[in-house]
């Protein structure tokens, strides 16, 4: 008996590296939020929340995030939105998670570094032992912000990091970036000396030369987005080379206005260039998409089938900063399911 793809796509176990703390949160998570700050101005029922959801275009995305960052006021809250997102994954086969968070905005609302690291570590163990979801943690600085951000961002992943703390990143507004080159440079020196992995945004919203930054001035070793490598044949030629691994997220680069239709989206192109690509969700309910949504993008709009898929589940466990032996037995399941698929 075949299986159809969407069961598939459904039971291929999968590992999530992108995907952002505040933007993971889907419409249960954001009504308990909503409920315990009444007053915020998001909505505190089901029904007119899902409205609000509701993506129209960027600036009511933008809107959205302030609306329900502004929910996020003490580390009981950071608690609630990591353990709705290892809920919302579980049930789309998902086994482990690279989730950033950005330590900045929690310190300007004032929250205590030691406390959110609290609330990180109970979060994670409660979203293994409910959910059977492993969560771990990238500290990304927002790009914008600059030097005040930078340090913030490091400080906490310095003295008091989560236990589960793996990457140190940068996501935000790339045009922003140039100004504050040597601080980031140095932010990012900082971090992979005290054993931390460089996992930043780049080339999402500007071009090649924001990938090479982050490769040769932030010791990249895997990249958000880097979606638009490929009108630079060298840098295509070096990241085929390298094998460095491009955490991609399709439908985030249509909602943000990064690309204009899915079907033009560059992920099979980079496949095919011999670029080592994974798939992930950014920022999936406020973008209306999950995890397993984008493996259904991808067999849908690029036409891949259970193959393609499976590669990009692996690439996913492969990149993920996962012991060798938790990503064998992943990918031991994954080849089970393809060997029983009858692909
Ligand atoms: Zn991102």
């Amino acid at each position: 008996m075949t299986m159809t793809t969407d069961a598939f796509i459904q039971a291929l176990p999968k590992v999530e590296l992108h995907v952002h703390l505040v933007g993971s949160a889907s419409v249960p998570t954001v009504l308990e939020l909503s409920r315990r700050h009444p007053g915020s101005g998001v909505p505190t029922t089901e029904e007119e929340l899902r409205r609000f959801y509701t993506f129209r275009d960027f600036p009511h995305f933008a809107q959205v995030y302030r609306a329900v960052n502004g929910l996020v006021r003490d580390p009981e809250d950071v608690a609630t939105l990591v353990l709705g997102l290892a809920r919302d994954l579980a049930p789309q086969g998902a086994r482990y998670v690279e989730l950033q968070v950005t330590p900045y905005a929690h310190k300007i609302v004032g929250m205590p570094m030691r406390e959110v690291t609290e609330a990180l570590d109970l979060a994670a163990r409660r979203s293994l032992e409910e959910h059977g979801v492993e969560m771990a943690y990238i500290f990304d600085i927002p790009g914008e912000y600059g030097e005040e951000a930078a340090k913030a961002t490091l400080d906490h992943a310095l003295q008091e990091p989560p236990a589960a703390l793996v990457g140190f990143g940068i996501g935000g507004i790339e045009q922003e970036r140039t100004k504050y080159r040597d601080i980031y440079r140095s932010a990012f020196s900082a971090a992979r000396a005290a054993g931390l992995h460089s996992v930043p945004h780049g080339g999402e919203m500007t071009g090649p030369e924001t990938i090479w930054e982050v490769i040769e001035g932030y010791g990249a070793e895997r990249i958000g987005h880097g979606i638009n490598c490929l009108s630079d044949p060298r840098l295509v030629a070096h990241l085929r080379e390298t094998q460095l691994p491009l955490d991609v997220c399709p439908t985030s680069n249509v909602c943000t206005g990064q690309i204009t239709r899915i079907e033009d989206h560059p992920l099979p192109r980079m496949l095919e260039e011999g670029l080592y690509v994974t798939l992930n969700s950014d920022d999936p309910p406020m973008f209306a998409t999950t995890l397993a949504d984008e493996y259904r993008v991808a067999a849908e709009a690029f036409g891949f089938g259970k193959e393609e898929l499976a590669l990009l589940a692996r690439n996913g466990v492969r990149a993920a900063y996962l012991s060798e032996e938790r990503k064998r037995e992943l990918e031991t399941e994954i080849d089970a399911l393809v060997t029983g698929a009858g692909v």
